[in-house]
């Protein structure tokens, strides 16, 4: 078989993914005359997860309040605007790695067929999603009317559709609010939210005054066993903790909240080091990962954060690759791994640098490095740990699941920190 051989487009920056942080990159990059950037998005509108979400967007990037949908479009704009070269209905299907020096390849495909670029630096911006019903391990049947929060904002936000009439939502991530907000747009009733864990996994006033105000029971410490129904959905098996009692809820739609994951899939297949806490890239501190020139920013880092952090992610991935592309720096100095233990979701960056601590990015507005835990915590004490050493340790009121964290490294005592063994967060011990 004849193979086509395909020309490479050359590129100096390729941004990959059109939310707020691929969308922030370049709006960063276009005030680089020399550097030539282009944008590529698999959805034919930019914007991102915003465009089906719902209020309180652009504060802390754009300094102002927007819907999910207006500031999608107030991006889209702004990025127009700019040189950057914009590709909608694109799909990056893989990325190859130059060997040192030489440029990146990516291989894309849209309406227009199959077409490849060189681009000497990337920046992979890809978001996330949430764990589906498989990958949770739910029993039952397999009936239609299981939804996402993702999947249900397209088709009432972006569809106009009422998916069901009485729907139940697992789990109790902030996300899960979001979910009751657009049931009841929709006009579908909420049966009960379900939370596997004693404690909720986001902050108790909003849940508790929508509980109220929709009026629907949340059902703490409550674990799905099965789902029920052939063809659509007929109810839910629950199984409360405490009591190990199983009681049914009947409803037509069910809906799988939170668990974030990054659409990381691009990394796979190439050198770019993979986080196993997070299922991201591992990057630095200047949003580097493992391979020179390829950064990365948002929530393929690690899931669900903000949009508006992922905003400055992407801006502040974008200034280092101007800052790069001058001083042509390869890499990174000297720098440290760092690691968590559960139920330490996560910290990113995985590598400090010792020599930048105090130097910028430290600041209430953009905690970072940050962490994350994977349930709720109430009053934990966290340590870090380098060899033999502990070189810091903290008491925390409570860390609530999936809100980002402030890593105070410039706390650490950097005099017992062994660069090699490298730094290991963990829980020293949580309140019961
Ligand atoms: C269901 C859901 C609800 C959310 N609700 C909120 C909320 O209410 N408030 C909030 O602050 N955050 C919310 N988030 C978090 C959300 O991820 C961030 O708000 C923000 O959108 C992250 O920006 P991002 O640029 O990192 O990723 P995204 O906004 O997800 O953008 C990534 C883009 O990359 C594109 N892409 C992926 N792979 C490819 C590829 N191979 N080729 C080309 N393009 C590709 C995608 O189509 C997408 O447009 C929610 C997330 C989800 C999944």
């Amino acid at each position: 078989m004849d193979m086509v051989k395909i020309e490479s487009i050359p590129l100096d920056v390729a941004v990959i993914g059109g939310g707020p942080a691929g969308i922030s990159a370049c709006l960063e990059l276009s005030k680089s005359l020399e550097l030539k950037a282009a944008l590529f998005e698999s959805e034919t509108e930019l914007g991102g997860m915003p465009r089906s979400c719902h209020i309180f967007f652009g504060l802390r990037d754009r300094k102002r309040i927007y819907t999910g949908p207006t500031y999608a479009q107030k991006l889209d704009r702004l990025v127009r605007k700019t040189s950057v070269g914009i590709h909608t209905g694109t799909t990056v299907l893989n990325i190859i790695p130059g060997n040192p020096g030489e440029a990146h390849r990516l291989n894309v495909v849209s309406a227009e067929g199959l077409k490849s670029y060189k681009s000497r630096f990337l920046i992979l911006a890809t978001g996330c999603f949430e764990s589906s019903r498989q990958a949770r391990h739910i029993a039952g049947t397999r009936p239609a009317g299981i939804f996402t929060t993702g999947t249900l904002q397209q088709l009432v936000n972006l569809r106009h559709l009422r998916p069901g009439k009485r729907a139940v939502i697992i789990g109790s991530e902030h996300v899960a609010l979001s979910s009751v907000l657009t049931l009841r747009r929709a006009g579908v009733s909420v049966i009960g939210m379900v939370e596997e864990y004693p404690e909720l996994q986001t902050y108790n006033f909003p849940a508790d005054a929508m509980k109220r105000f929709f009026g629907f029971p949340i059902y703490r410490d409550t674990s799905v066993k099965a789902i029920l129904g052939n063809d659509r959905v007929k109810g839910i098996e629950l199984i409360r903790g405490k009591d190990q009692k199983a009681f049914q809820l009947a409803c037509d739609m069910i809906i799988i909240t939170g668990r974030f994951r990054p659409d990381s899939s691009l990394i796979e297949n190439t050198p770019i080091e993979q986080d196993l806490s997070t299922l991201g890239p591992v990057i630095d501190m200047s949003f580097r990962t493992t391979v020179p020139n390829i950064f990365a920013a948002g929530n393929v880092l690690r899931g669900a954060d903000m949009h508006d952090l992922c905003a400055l992610e992407g801006k502040l991935a974008a200034q280092n690759i101007i800052r790069v592309s001058k001083s042509n720096e390869a890499d990174a100095g000297q720098f440290v791994s760092i690691s968590v233990k559960r139920p330490i979701r996560y910290v990113v960056p995985q590598k400090i640098e010792p020599n930048q601590i105090g130097k910028r990015l430290f600041s209430k507005l953009f905690p970072w490095p940050a962490i994350q835990v994977e349930r709720t915590l109430k009053k934990p004490v966290l340590e870090a740990w380098s060899g033999k050493d502990k070189i810091w340790e903290a008491s925390f009121l409570k860390l609530i699941a999936n809100n980002r964290y402030p890593l105070p490294v410039d706390k650490f005592d950097w005099n017992r920190v062994d660069l090699k063994q490298g730094i290991i967060l963990k829980v020293k011990s949580i309140k019961r």
